[in-house]
């Protein structure tokens, strides 16, 4: 080798290490930073910039909560427990609750309304969290005067509300929840459906852009059809998120059944108003409508959808 190759083998070797280590270089820029060996909590830094994830689980937990109260009959125990709960799980996540009292055909309606702030609700989530009285449509007829779990038909909608509760990210629209009580004893003497409901929207001021009532969304073979009253624009806006959600299984593009919900009373005042119902639900009024039957999957699909739809809501200016 004279001096010159010597030159030229040494200059191509140093380019061959820039290049190897400027990989491995890289290699540490691209990886995850590593865990720390301990969690020193006095110095953790705030975690908002993590975008909240709606946990499936964590609102199938809250069914079961519900369910354990026993039926939140009007009346009962477990209708009283279930808003002392429900009080203190929206204001463990931040939210400001207010009772509002009402009466109808002698019966005392508590509708819950839980705020964020001052604002005006762009957006107004609902379910009820009452349980009927008697679980009529009971395949045994022994069982027929007894007492619905509501599992699906109460808890899985609160659980949705709940969970949102605790995930909405804070620059979103403005939102009020609305947990609505005496839906669920139509068709009993002395009673009708959706009397909280009905209260609720005679003494509403506010004219939001729209309503979404959630019930019986847990059910774990989900099936939520296009609820033929609703008002078609928000209808279509919440399918298609759920579509790209990869939801498309469970929002099915098809209209389906025609209900009377708490829903109802903001279409008869002019305001739009959807129903997210699977009333393919085989437990519907009886005494097996209990928390195995609801899936934290089904939950997790309304509930990302609902979030990504109010956060779609948010960017419109
Ligand atoms: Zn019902």
């Amino acid at each position: 080798m004279n001096k010159r190759t010597v030159t030229i083998y040494l200059t191509f070797i140093g380019i061959l290490f820039l290049l190897v280590f400027s990989l491995y270089a890289a290699s540490f820029i691209n990886r995850e930073p590593a865990a720390p060996l301990a969690t020193p909590t006095a110095i953790a830094t705030p975690t908002a910039a993590k975008p909240a994830v709606f946990d499936g689980s964590r609102a199938l937990a809250d069914v079961q909560t519900q369910v354990d109260f026993g039926p939140r009959i009007p009346g009962t125990e477990g209708h009283d427990q279930i808003r002392e709960w429900m009080r203190s799980e929206l204001e463990a996540a931040g939210w400001t609750v207010e009772t509002q009292e009402a009466e109808r055909m002698g019966h005392a309606i508590y509708n819950i309304i839980a705020k964020r702030d001052a604002r005006s609700p762009q957006i107004i989530l609902g379910a009820h969290y009452d349980t009927r009285m008697y679980a009529d449509h009971d395949p045994t007829p022994g069982m027929q005067a007894m007492p619905v779990p509501g599992a699906n038909d109460g808890a899985s909608g609160v659980a949705v509300l709940l969970e949102l509760a605790r995930t909405l990210p804070k620059d979103s629209v403005p939102v009020w929840l609305v947990f609505f009580d005496t839906e669920d004893n139509g068709n009993i003497a002395g009673w009708d459906w959706i009397l909280g409901s009905r209260a609720f929207a005679e003494k509403l001021e506010a004219k939001p852009r729209a309503v979404v009532i959630v019930d019986m969304i847990g059910d774990a073979d989900l099936n939520i059809y296009l609820e033929k009253n609703s008002n078609k624009e928000i209808r279509a806006e919440i399918w298609s998120t759920a579509e790209g959600l990869g939801y498309a299984d469970k929002f099915i593009n098809e209209e389906k059944f025609s209900m009377l919900d708490d829903h109802t009373p903001f279409l008869e005042k002019g305001i739009p108003a959807v129903d997210i119902i699977d009333f393919d639900y085989p437990y519907w009024h009886t005494t097996e409508d209990t928390p195995d039957k609801v899936s934290a999957e089904s939950l997790k699909a309304v509930g990302d959808t609902l979030l990504k739809w109010i956060m779609s809501e948010s960017k419109v200016p």
